[in-house]
């Protein structure tokens, strides 16, 4: 059974959809197994988004993402991956299928709401980077 990383963005948070966005992942089969309200500082923000350092978006994607809390959060279920990815919708909300947590919640391409591992290997860096093993039963 597969774990993803699941980040709800401080768009959400703030506008306290912290439940619904839950709820969509609850109804798509993926159980959250790990779950924690923190508070990322800018370098922290840029850390773990290091593989988009030379986007033009970096700098406000790091100041968004520590503008208010977000709450982290691990996924598991059959497919997590591509079915958390499924269940968020297209990066860009005016791309994103009905239904989704973007095309219902998320205000433009970077105040997006939510975001999952794209893979694996990011999953597992991912789910690293926030939980340690002793939150991981
Ligand atoms: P995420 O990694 O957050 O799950 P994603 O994989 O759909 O989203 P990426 O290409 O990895 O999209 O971009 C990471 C994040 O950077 C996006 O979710 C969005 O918040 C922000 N971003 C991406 N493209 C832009 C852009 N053109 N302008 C502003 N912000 C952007
Ligand atoms: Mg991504």
């Amino acid at each position: 059974i597969e774990r993803t990383l699941s980040i709800i963005k401080p768009d959400a948070t703030k506008r306290n959809l912290t439940g619904k966005i839950n709820a969509k992942f609850e109804e798509a089969g993926l159980r959250i197994v790990a779950q924690k309200r923190i508070h990322l500082s800018a370098a922290q923000a840029g850390q773990f988004y290091a593989e988009h350092s030379e986007r033009p978006f970096y700098g406000e994607l790091c100041e968004f993402m520590s503008s208010e809390p977000v709450v982290v959060q691990v996924l598991e279920g059959e497919g997590a991956i591509a079915k958390n990815r499924e269940v968020m919708g297209a990066t860009n909300p005016a791309n994103a299928a009905e239904g989704t947590i973007r095309k219902e919640f998320a205000l433009s391409v970077g105040e997006n709401s939510v975001h999952g591992s794209d893979s694996p290997d990011s999953a597992k860096r991912e789910i690293g980077f926030f939980f340690s093993g002793l939150e991981l039963v």
